[in-house]
């Protein structure tokens, strides 16, 4: 990995005492490893976001508007009439702290701009100087502060350092939802051009091509039917997907992480074969290649941009509902914001399982289901063979992602699907799972290289947890319905925890899946012998 210090360095080179500068006289420091590259001009032009231009963070000139204090100011007026849970979180807040040490940044990186009550000071202290009169009159006495350069310098810094996960509202006694602030701030940063590229540029890609990638639609397909040779190897059994096909019953999209990241690829292989297995009718589409949605790291506006295109789609071939893959911000978008943003979906049917006859009520208004959920209801009703046994080489822990977990209070399906394909689950610690997991470090946007140091530090409470069941229970597997966490958690777990390895749900149903005519399994879908079978793996070598 490069450039990070070793594990035990960076524990040992933490500092939590606070610096001997109050808040507000304590410039950022931009220290590699710790912030993102800036948005590339190309990419704000495909969008049309403004000020496109070549800069870093680390010139002293960002080549700012001439008029950005002006739009800044009437860009956060705008917001605080159109958002009124904003002009409330500015309000309410007591500086209780009771929300301070439970950001995964501040406890891995002891920097108290990352406690998020002060992270959420950064906007709230020029919201008091141009908004209340407190403010006006009485300045910094009342929390308020003049808006500089070095503010918007600021704001990039820690608000991309935020990964908008929303563990901190959990113990807000008033419910201040600080990613809430983190989006609206990125909002604004993005109305004069500063934004991270890891998040423009797939938000571009994703504008031209349906998928983060920019992967062409003949490619998109040639993947897939690559997976299809895959398990044909596996299980002799030959699955037929169809491909922007009209008239299907259901639309498929998943983020395009599992068709082109392992260990996604394999989570991807496990919904090839369980769809065949059960004979949906469904379709893939090209177009609509991508579930997942960088638009809710950019602005409201391009949230509801890229979620269009699922819905347009949906219509175009028309389907009757949309099935959706393992991922953690689309359901977000999906379950908060669609409903409003572009629905109700009402040229949809509401959706029921074509297997079982279960009428999905809570996905009434959006049309789209959750693959484990859909699973999850499979397995209850008896419609899936299944045997755990061919993951008993597995120690199977679950990493709550924050967005099915905080966002929709999905915690049950995906521990009660587990608990029927593997005979050894082990959950964390309960105050780091479910409504309280700690976040990969790594989510909306975050995920990129250079900005490693930082990832591993906001990662190391969700690995500690990792850390203890792999010591007690000899867990060797991090399950996750996440396509970020698919990809983030293996560097995570390398640099933290090794010896544990990442999966999607959906992989390990299909290890456990047994399906018509296939012949006798050996190994798992990563070609890795399967309990017992250890000797005729090798006759095959
Ligand atoms: S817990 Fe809520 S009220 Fe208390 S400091 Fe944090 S954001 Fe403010
Ligand atoms: S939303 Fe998550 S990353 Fe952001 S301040 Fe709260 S705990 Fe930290």
């Amino acid at each position: 990995m490069a450039n990070v210090l070793k594990p035990k360095e960076l524990i040992e080179g933490t500092n939590h005492k606070p610096p001997g500068t109050g808040w507000m006289d304590t410039p950022v420091d931009f220290k590699p490893g710790t912030w993102c590259y800036p948005g590339k001009a190309k990419n704000l032009n495909v969008v049309g976001l403004p000020n496109p231009r070549e800069w870093s963070p680390t010139d002293d000139d960002w080549k700012l508007p001439k008029d950005w204090q002006q739009i800044l100011h009437e860009g956060l007026k705008e917001r605080l009439v159109k958002y009124r849970s904003l002009q409330l979180f500015m309000d309410i807040c007591v500086r209780c702290g009771a929300c301070a040490d439970k950001c995964h940044f501040f406890i891995g990186s002891g920097d108290p701009k990352n406690m998020p009550v002060l992270r959420a000071e950064l906007l709230r202290s020029i919201y008091r100087k141009d908004f209340t009169v407190a403010g006006k009159l009485f300045g910094k006495m009342a929390g308020a502060r003049e808006l500089t350069e070095d503010v918007v310098k600021e704001w990039f810094y820690y608000f991309f350092q935020c990964t908008e996960c929303r563990r901190c509202s959990v113990f807000c006694p008033y419910g201040i939802d600080t990613a809430e602030i983190t989006i609206v701030a990125r909002e604004l940063l993005n109305l004069i051009g500063c934004n991270i590229d890891w998040v423009l540029g797939p938000v571009a890609n994703c504008y031209m091509n349906g998928n983060h990638l920019g992967i062409q639609p003949h490619a998109f397909k040639d993947m897939i039917e690559f997976f299809v040779d895959e398990i044909e190897e596996v299980t002799g059994v030959r699955v037929e997907p169809t491909f922007n096909r009209k008239g299907a019953e259901v639309l498929f999209i998943t983020p395009s992480g599992d068709v082109f990241a392992d260990p996604g690829t394999y989570t991807l292989m496990g919904y090839l074969m369980l769809f065949h297995e059960i004979g949906l009718d469904y379709t893939w589409s090209t177009y609509a290649s991508e579930g997942g949605n960088f638009g809710l790291f950019t602005s409201h506006e391009m949230m509801k941009r890229l979620n269009a295109k699922m819905y347009a789609e949906a219509k175009r071939l028309g389907v009757k509902w949309i099935l959706g893959g393992e991922c953690g911000h689309m359901w977000r978008v999906i379950n908060q914001y669609m409903d409003t943003m572009n629905g109700p979906a009402d040229f949809l049917e509401e959706p029921v399982s074509p297997i079982t006859g279960t009428k999905f009520d809570n996905a009434k208004s959006t049309k789209m289901v959750h693959i484990v959920e859909f699973t999850a209801d499979l397995i209850r009703n008896g419609k899936l063979k299944l045997d755990p046994s061919r993951n008993d080489h597995l120690k199977v822990t679950y990493h709550d992602s924050c967005n099915p977990a905080r966002g929709m209070g999905f915690f049950e399906e995906p521990r009660y699907v587990l608990q029927n394909v593997c005979n050894h689950f082990y959950d964390m610690p309960p105050n780091t799972i479910k409504e309280q997991t700690f976040c990969c470090g790594s989510g909306s946007g975050l995920n990129t290289d250079e900005f490693m140091e930082m990832r591993m530090r906001g990662g190391l409470p969700r690995a500690n947890a990792v850390k203890h069941v792999h010591e007690q229970h000899g867990v060797n597997m991090l399950s996750c319905i996440c396509a970020i966490d698919r990809a983030v958690l293996v560097p995570l777990m390398n640099y933290w925890v090794p010896g544990v390895d990442v999966a999607g749900v959906h992989e390990l149903v299909a290890n456990a899946l047994v399906m018509e005519g296939e012949n006798e399994r050996t190994t798992d879908l990563r070609n890795e012998p399967l309990e017992g079978m250890e000797d005729s793996d090798n006759e095959d070598l």
